[in-house]
């Protein structure tokens, strides 16, 4: 039985002569490798399908035992030109595609995982993105769709909206804020907590309800912008176990 999907090609690489395999991400199954054989001669199949950053609607089987999976043919949906065109717009994508990599999509959050990342690619291909913003923008969003999501808006102990410019302090590990008022009436967050200021909650508010087409043309105070993601650095790395050293996602 195959099936048709569409899907985000994330990496390729050949074997033996003609064959290639190629590491998808899919809105169903999540991130897994399928093998295209004869896809590096096949003129007719694979048009332009196994380039990696490719969008491509694939007929996904599996071979005679069902031992491993089959790509039978694909059509390529979007290639996004421009963004391989432009190395640094090729970095932003290739961060996003590493952060999404390393963080082991479960099949059943594959899809916010890849509704962002194409989203995110079509801004890109649209002439946003930044370095300064895109990767850290991108991986706050991907924590939050993966089910953190704290209330930026309102403390967690007292339920209070937070109306006042300081003395709040956000708990990473719990994912919660606590008001001035709360952290002095002698109810401490647990564990590590860091303070944070009025901009840096709506910022963060902001990102929690952003797509990636807004961050096309988001601008923030350079305090705000260090200190939020410092916070969502500290926020992945917690809940998501991972950190951007040099170069690539490491388990910490
Ligand atoms: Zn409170």
């Amino acid at each position: 039985m195959s099936a048709t999907e569409k899907a985000l090609v994330l990496k390729t690489g050949r074997f033996r002569e003609a064959d290639v395999w190629v590491r998808l991400l899919t809105p169903s199954r999540g991130i897994f490798n399928g093998f295209a054989f004869g896809g590096s001669r096949s003129r007719r199949r694979f048009v332009g399908c196994l380039d990696p950053l490719s969008h491509v609607l694939f007929t996904i089987g599996t071979n005679k035992t069902g031992a491993y999976t089959v790509l039978e043919e694909g059509t390529l949906l979007h290639n996004f030109p421009e963004v391989r065109k432009d190395p640094a717009r090729t970095g932003l994508a290739v961060n996003c595609v590493k952060f999404v990599e390393a963080v082991e999509i479960d099949p059943s959050d594959a899809k916010p995982a890849y509704d962002l990342l194409l989203e995110t690619l079509h801004m890109l291909e649209a002439g946003g993105g930044s370095s300064d913003f895109t990767p850290w923008l991108f991986r706050a969003r991907l924590a939050f769709d993966l089910g953190f999501t704290p209330d930026f808006l309102r403390c967690g102990v007292c339920g209070r909206p937070l109306s006042c410019e300081c003395g709040h302090r956000f708990g990473v590990e719990r994912g919660q804020v606590a008001c001035r008022t709360c952290l002095s009436d002698g109810k401490p967050l647990e564990g590590l907590a860091r303070p944070i200021s009025a901009g840096v909650l709506r910022a963060l508010d902001w990102i929690q309800h952003s797509r990636p087409s807004d961050w096309a043309s988001v601008s923030m105070d350079n305090e705000v912008r260090r200190q939020a993601s410092q916070l969502i650095e500290l926020f992945v790395a917690y809940h998501l176990g991972l950190s951007w050293e040099g170069g690539m996602y490491k388990k910490v």
